[in-house]
């Protein structure tokens, strides 16, 4: 479970620190090209591209599950379980290379 979660808007990074003592550090616009909702899966299962970078504008609390993310091209419809944001913190930032 995360203990702290700070967006710093000027690096575009939302930081998460968790009861582990472990640090995640996750650009905006990679979180909205893993962005896990339905629209998306789709589309990545169609082979579409990734959406362009967005940074991130709104975070809402989901209960004790995790986090709905806004971001600034209008995407508001993904959940980001925690554990799913753990993994995309220890992940190799390939998609954000990708995207330069
Ligand atoms: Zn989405």
């Amino acid at each position: 479970m995360p203990v702290g979660i700070t967006d710093h808007r000027a690096s575009a990074v939302l930081r998460i620190e968790w009861s582990d003592g472990h640090t995640s550090a996750l650009p905006h616009g990679w979180l909205r090209q893993r962005c896990r909702c339905a629209v998306c899966t789709h589309a990545a299962r169609t082979g579409a591209p990734p959406p362009p970078p967005a940074a991130l504008v709104d975070i809402h609390p989901v209960a004790e599950k995790g986090l709905n993310l806004v971001f600034a091209d209008g995407h508001a419809r993904g959940i980001y379980p925690w554990a799913y944001l753990r993994a995309l913190g220890d992940e190799p930032r390939h998609a954000q290379s990708v995207a330069g």
